[in-house]
């Protein structure tokens, strides 16, 4: 994720944090400062990093059940509004799903339990509750774990009720049924809870309200493409007529092949043939500004993107494809050595208008009573 940095790891699992997870905790230690003096301000921050804690727990509850399964959790991001583990994959098995989507809220229902035996161990002076003392410490912490239950348990995504209510689905119809079911309900939940907002002038619900619509189509149009890729191979998808550049071209060169076809990304070979990296077109118009036409490209490649073999499936492929900054692929065959294609978010987009044509052409091809071809 953009702005994010990391800040330890932890059993092969990145711990970042994104930048704007520091505007809440400024904002607080800012205004107690003012207002209540530097001990309320370290108070504040001592319970920003105690709640910080119990969202890296929250996360990494998921991670612990995903690894049960056999998936890993490359990183955990800390946003403003909770953290985002990052599976390898989500499992195709509702069952898992819902066991992985419940396992971060019962890590907070275990911390709000140690923390109502500890408040019911030591009631009275060792809490004291004046504004600024530590005591306030596990009475908020308390309230703010009982919070993120029940805001991880709203059934939208990206919340974990979101991804519990697919699962269920799920167990009952198709999965990607189940989530266009899934992601119709949060996101009416989110219209309503955005209007009640701004009814009630509670910006911040207002912008969740919009963060939770956005969040499903995204989820929504996730489950298309996989539905849309299912059962093909990158070789079904990949662009077969394309041109590659010897990695001692000049910048010149580049511009020839730009403007003679349709291709903007093109592929770097060595001396011997292999991939060395892709040259993207916005690296290669930066570069002209800067270095003029004669510069060698070799300079202002970055680093190797990921290949795909070309027997990889689609939907894996596709995954690799969204979380790489580089809109372009290398395809490779089944020996790893030798490069036969490129795969673009594009081409993959146009695959999958043909095969929801193919697969609406069937439906009402059915519908009507007329026979079909397989
Ligand atoms: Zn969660």
């Amino acid at each position: 994720m953009k702005w994010s940095f990391r800040i330890c790891e932890i059993r092969g699992t990145q711990v970042r944090v994104h930048l704007t997870f520091f505007i809440l905790p400024a904002l607080i230690g800012f205004g107690l400062l003012t207002s209540e003096g530097p001990l309320a301000a370290l108070t504040g921050v001592a319970f920003i990093l105690a709640l910080f804690t119990c969202v890296v727990l929250h996360e990494f509850g998921h991670a612990t059940a995903a690894k049960y399964y056999g998936i890993r959790t490359p990183d955990i991001t800390l946003l403003p509004i909770g953290g985002v583990a990052r599976l390898e994959r989500i499992p195709r098995k509702p069952f898992q799903e819902l066991v992985i989507a419940i396992s971060g809220p019962l890590v907070n229902v275990f911390i709000a339990a140690m923390l109502i035996l500890i408040l019911r161990q030591f009631p009275g002076s060792l809490w004291i509750d004046d504004i600024g003392n530590p005591g306030l410490i596990p009475m908020n912490l308390l309230k703010i774990n009982l919070m993120l239950i029940v805001f991880n348990l709203v059934p939208a995504f990206p919340m974990d009720g979101g991804r519990m209510l697919r699962a269920i689905l799920a167990m009952f119809m198709d999965y990607d049924r189940a989530t266009q079911t899934a992601v119709s309900l949060g996101q009416m939940l989110a219209i309503i809870g955005g209007l009640f907002g701004l009814l009630n002038a509670h910006l911040f619900l207002v912008i969740i309200a919009i963060f939770i619509f956005m969040a499903g189509g995204q989820e929504a149009a996730f489950s298309r493409i996989r539905e849309a890729t299912k059962g093909l191979s990158v070789s079904d998808a990949m662009i077969t007529k394309f041109r590659t550049l010897p990695a001692h071209a000049s910048l010149n060169d580049a511009v020839d092949a730009l403007i003679a076809g349709s291709q903007h990304d093109f592929p770097i070979l060595d001396e011997t043939g292999k991939v060395e990296g892709v040259l993207l077109r916005k690296d290669l118009i930066a570069a002209l500004a800067e270095h003029g036409r004669t510069h060698p490209i070799r300079d202002i490649v970055k680093e190797k993107p990921p290949s795909v073999s070309l027997d990889y499936s689609l939907e894996a492929a596709f995954e690799i494809l969204s979380a790489s900054p580089c809109p372009t692929l290398p395809v490779m065959d089944s020996s790893g050595e030798n490069l036969v294609g490129i795969l673009t978010a594009e081409n993959v987009g146009e695959m999958i208008m043909v095969q929801s044509a193919l697969s609406s052409r069937k439906k009402t091809k059915g519908k009507s009573g007329e026979p079909t071809v397989a």
